[in-house]
């Protein structure tokens, strides 16, 4: 209904309405102070219970260990894409790269100006998924080896994680962190940007292993220095304390839904139902990844009628008529996509293959 509109969006996307409605309720006097949290110094004892209780849940939902850090960033992804090379690039060394899309290259793409940048899949397979294993190529010199865990643009997910014998990996986990059960021991660092699955925009989260902090270029700027942050608790000049704010809160909402083992289970629920709706659809509706075992559980792209671009747009049209919103797929990729990150019901999902049905008996 126009009241409860349905939000499939990458990103800014769907938070959970109980996290919305606190925050509303808190938002002219938080905690009794007679004032918002956003006219708050970042330096008071209210923000350091906030910095502190967000760093604690994420390490509880996420067991990470005792030798990772866990940090707090200004400018989500992207700066974090510059932050990682200038952090642990060794002066004249060089990184390996994964590329499986549009994310991935651009981190590649970012990293270059900051060192060496070496491709571990054969060029003939440029952006066609993840290679045999056998056709890699490691360098055992590469300050790192990075991934990006979910590509958010082509629905494209690492289904497991990649042997590097040894180099530590770095995996851009933006749209996928907090929607599975992870091993945080196998990575050197994981990041994500916060608003998908862990809140609003411009706010990074890191988790680091410790040895790798200490290692930055001279030219990294403090701000994205990790070692500096580390030091300053994450508190080194005013950091977006509102997306912090809701980041705790949004944990908060994660560990009274039953943690990360739900959120993985509910998310395989939700995109199966899609993926089985897309399946039976006699090719109406097709998914671009081919690979069955590379496709996302967060994000689902599909074409419609071979990618008849006037077909896809009514779809998106007559979805937003029946309140069903942000379904248009990347602007570099086209058609439509799913998104179905923690917030998304599986009711939610429900409505929305019920309106395929319906749109493809009325269109095919
Ligand atoms: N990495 C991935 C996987 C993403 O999906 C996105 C944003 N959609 C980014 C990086 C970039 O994040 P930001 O827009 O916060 O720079």
């Amino acid at each position: 209904t126009s009241e409860n509109p349905l939000n499939f969006g990458s990103g800014p996307s769907k938070l959970p309405k109980e996290v919305l409605e606190e925050a509303q309720k808190e938002f002219l006097n938080f905690d009794h102070i007679g004032f918002s949290i956003t006219e708050l110094s970042h330096r008071s004892q209210e923000y350091a219970k906030i910095n502190q209780e967000a760093q604690d849940d994420l390490r509880e939902l996420l067991s990470v260990p005792n030798n990772y850090k866990i940090l707090f960033t200004q400018g989500g992804g992207q700066a974090l894409m510059s932050a990682i090379p200038l952090n642990l690039m060794k002066k004249n060394g060089s990184a390996d790269y994964a590329i499986t899309g549009i994310w991935s290259t651009i981190a590649a793409d970012e990293a270059k100006k900051y060192g060496k940048v070496k491709y571990v899949f054969p060029e003939s397979e440029p952006n066609a998924g993840i290679p045999d294993r056998s056709t890699w190529k490691l360098d055992k010199d590469a300050s790192y080896f990075f991934y990006c865990d979910n590509e958010t643009i082509e629905g494209r997910e690492f289904p497991f994680i990649p042997d590097t014998e040894g180099i530590p990996i770095v995996s851009d986990m933006s749209s996928s962190l907090m929607s599975k059960t992870i091993d945080v021991s196998k990575f050197g660092v994981i990041f994500a940007a916060a608003q998908k699955n862990l809140g609003t925009a411009a706010l990074g989260v890191v988790i680091i292993r410790q040895d790798l902090l200490g290692k930055a270029q001279d030219i990294c700027p403090s701000f994205l220095n990790f070692s500096l942050l580390d030091k300053a608790n994450s508190i080194l000049n005013t950091p977006p304390v509102f997306s912090v704010y809701l980041l705790g809160k949004v944990l908060k909402w994660v560990k009274r839904n039953g943690g990360l083992q739900e959120m993985e289970n509910r998310c395989k629920k939700k995109s199966k139902l899609l993926y089985d709706t897309i399946k039976n659809s006699n090719g109406f509706y097709k998914c671009p990844v081919q690979n069955e075992d590379l496709r996302s559980h967060i994000n689902v792209p599909f074409t419609i009628n071979n990618g008849d671009v006037k077909l896809e747009e009514k779809f998106i049209k007559e979805a937003d008529e029946n309140h069903i919103h942000q379904l248009k797929g990347h602007r570099l990729v086209g058609g439509v996509r799913v998104s179905l990150y923690n917030s998304i019901s599986f009711e939610e999902v429900k409505i929305l293959t019920d309106f395929m049905y319906k749109f493809q008996n009325e269109n095919q």
